[in-house]
Order: structure tokens, then sequence, then C-alpha cells
């Protein structure tokens, strides 16, 4: 055997995996064959990985040591330091590097025979022509706005006519010790903008919570932070980087937290629920992104069934933070979705409200969350917020009442320069 002096010949690697792929297993389909037509396409297709970072680092490592060959990814950051206790493809003398790039090559080094190509910018950077050469999209990204771009430009690009336009989309996501992984099938199955009240922004702790009954270490922090500081140390402005002002508000719940027998309250909790810091996990990332991968292999092999088939699951969410929790169900498409539906959503306003103020709610709202928006009715423009000259005759408005602006039941399109999306929504007045 090879093992003895530490070589392993190239086809020893591979041994488990032709495994699987040379002969039929308990999932496959009659009509399946296993051998050399499958292997042939598992290695000649080609995957783009979006995200080079915590995720990314494991999908490329993932995705090479399942046998696909032909990768590219894409990433418009470089390395900093804080990156490598989880982003094990970089090194100390990588800091400043970007990071596709070093990535693809430390993987190329160890897999030989795989071939991975990097993009050191942003996805927007490339256009439909640039997505159409994959056969699928895996996302290993910790940006809504980029994932809600990407799903955009793929339900766009399916044309019914060409099969090939439609392009898996495989979407890791972690959050400390949560994470998702699931599978688009554009237009067939709901896509990131469905399932965009899964990200919901976190629920605010009530304020009377804070006050009386504090349960956790966080709420003590927040007691410090929201009313100690406010009633002790009015006049002066938190500096959430002043070492000073953490370890006050330190010591502050500290003090509470001994008052109501809580234990949990650290200086980096402090500065973590202060500055809303969600530490990256690296053993959440390796099981989101096993999971993708996992989905992707299965995808390129049909040797099991995958996520995503219509009307099965398509949405797998893990827990870790209280022993280990997975959960996989089927997020339904929905109707009104603004990228792959076909209906205005219903959005229900205070007509007294200003333009103004019913903009600054579409930033809230989990659903839409459009932070620049530009909005029309059939007749009229409401807002621009560009060019300059349009701005500039739209500003007025914005201190308009909605119901001055718009009738009940009438359809508005919303645009922001974040999506390539036209959102349309039913305004219905409520209290009238
Ligand atoms: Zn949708």
């Amino acid at each position: 055997m090879s093992e003895m002096n530490g070589v392993t010949t190239s086809r020893q690697r591979w041994k488990y995996l032709d495994r699987v792929l040379s002969r039929p297993g308990p999932f496959t389909d009659e009509d399946w064959v296993p051998g050399e037509e499958v292997i042939s396409f598992l290695e000649s297709a080609k995957v783009l990985v979006i995200g080079a970072g915590g995720l990314g680092c494991e999908i490329l490592k993932n995705l090479a040591l399942s046998g696909f060959k032909d990768i590219h990814v894409i990433d418009m950051d470089t390395i900093d330091v804080s990156n490598l206790n989880r982003q094990f493809l970089f090194r100390q003398s990588d800091v400043g590097k970007p990071k596709a790039e070093v990535a693809a090559r430390f993987v190329e080094r160890r897999v030989k025979g795989v071939k991975i190509t990097p993009y050191c910018g942003r996805i927007q950077d490339k256009d439909e022509d640039y997505y159409m050469q994959f056969n699928m999209i895996i996302c290993g990204l910790d940006s809504i706005e980029a994932r809600r771009w990407i799903n955009a430009m793929l339900v766009g690009m399916v044309d019914m006519e060409n099969p090939e336009s439609m392009k898996p989309l495989i979407d890791g996501g972690t959050e400390g010790f949560k994470g998702q992984a699931r599978v688009i099938l554009p237009t067939m199955t709901s896509c990131f903008e469905c399932q965009l009240d899964m990200h919901a922004p976190r629920a605010a702790v009530p304020l009377c919570t804070l006050a009386t009954i504090p349960r956790q270490p966080q709420h003590c922090i927040e007691w410090a932070h929201i009313i100690a500081w406010e009633e002790e140390r009015k006049g002066d402005i938190l500096d959430n980087d002043d070492p000073e002002h953490i370890t006050w508000l330190y010591q502050k719940a500290l003090a509470r937290a001994k008052e109501f027998n809580i234990s949990g309250v650290t200086y980096s909790l402090t500065q973590g629920v202060v500055k809303n810091i969600i530490p990256a996990i690296a053993s959440t990332n390796a099981i989101i992104a096993a999971s993708c991968c996992n989905e992707a292999f299965k995808i390129a092999t049909n040797t099991n069934p995958y996520l995503g088939v219509p009307e099965t699951a398509n949405y797998m969410m893990y827990s870790g933070d209280d022993s280990i929790y997975t959960y996989t169900f089927e997020h339904q498409r929905k109707e009104d979705c603004p990228v792959c539906g076909n209906l205005a959503k219903d959005l229900e306003i205070n007509a007294r409200w200003t333009l103004q103020e019913f903009i600054d709610s579409l930033a809230e709202r989990a659903e839409a969350q459009l932070k620049k928006p530009t909005l029309r009715t059939e007749k009229s423009s409401l807002y621009y917020q560009s060019p300059p000259a349009l701005e500039e005759a739209t500003r007025p408005n914005l201190r308009k009442k909605l119901f001055d602006l718009v009738s009940d039941g009438e359809e508005i399109a919303v645009s922001d320069p974040a999506f390539q999306i036209d959102f349309k929504f039913r305004l219905l007045f409520r209290d009238k």
C-alpha cells in the first residue's frame, strides 16, 4: 500500500466516493445508471461558490473532496487577522490578501486535479451570461442583501423554454449556534424573497422585562445599557469602543445579575450585546457547509433525493445552542412574493401617515427591508431617490399624508437600488 510513505495514489482518495457512485443504493431511482457517466458529470459540473469566508472555506474544501473539479468562487473581501481562527484556508502571512484568490490556491494545492477560478469583487459586477454558465450556485454569505440580489437574478434568468436556465441555488447561513441550509429551484420552489421573514430582525426584549424581572444575563446588560446609563450618566455619550464605558456597563450589569441570581455576565458578553455582535462559530459553519455540499453532491449525482424537489422539504434549520436539533420542512412559495410571485402584496397602512413615515416603515418591515426606495403609482411619481432633479421635484410629497397621495386599494411599485426588482404592494387603509 502506498500509505506507507504518506503518498496516496490519486484514485485511493476517491475510494469511498467511487463506492457511492458506482453501484445503486437504497435511495437511487430504478433507472439510475451508476458508474462512468455519473462520475464524469460530477467532474465536469461547474459550480459557483459565493463567499470565501467562514462558510466559503468549508464549502470549497468540501466540494473539492466530494469530487467536483470545476469550481468558481466570488468574494470581495480581503483577509483580516480576526478571520484566522475559523477560516482555515488562510494563514498569518495572507492577511491583507483577497480571500477568493488565497482560498482557491490553497485548495488547489491540497486536492490535486481540482480547478478553482477566483473572482475578487462584487456579485453585482457579473451579468446574466456569467451566471448562466454554472450548473448550480452555492451561497455562503452573511449579507441578506447580496443573497436577495443573487436570488432575484436567478429567478429572472429562468426561461420556461430552456430547462438549463433554471439554476439550483443552495443557500447556507449561520448566526452563532444556529444555522440553515436550503435549496431553491428558482420559480419552482419558494425563493429567498418568499422566505425573507425567516430573517426578521430579532425581537427586542420588552423594556418592562429589563426593568423588573430580568431572566438572562443579556437582560441585565441591556438594563445597564438602556436604563442605568441614562439615569446615572445622562449627558455622557456612550462609546461602544471605549473600554471605560464598557467596563462601567459590565459592572452595573454584574451587580444586577447578582441581585437576581443570574450567572453569565462577562466583559465580552457585555461588549457583544452592546455592539450587537453575534459570534461566528466554527462548528456551526462546518455543519451548515457540510449540509450544503451534501445537497450539491446529490443534485449533481442523483444518488439520493435532494432538498427542494417541489412539494417536499426545502429548508433545514439547525440549532446547536441547547443540545443539537434539526428540523427539515417545506417552506411554501408565496403568490405575492415580489420576486417569484405574480400578485401585489397587501400592505395595511395608516392613511394618516406621511409618505416619509411610510418609507421609514418599509425599512423595518420584515418582508420588505427596503432602505432607499423609489415609489410610484400607475399614474404618478410619489418619491424618487435619484436623479437629483426628480428627487427635488418629488421631495415635497414626503410631508404629505398618504390619503392625499394614494387611494385605498391602489397598487404601488417600489424599487430600491440594492435590488434588481420592483416590489408591488397594494395599499389597504387601516382605521379610515
Ligand atoms: Zn419568491
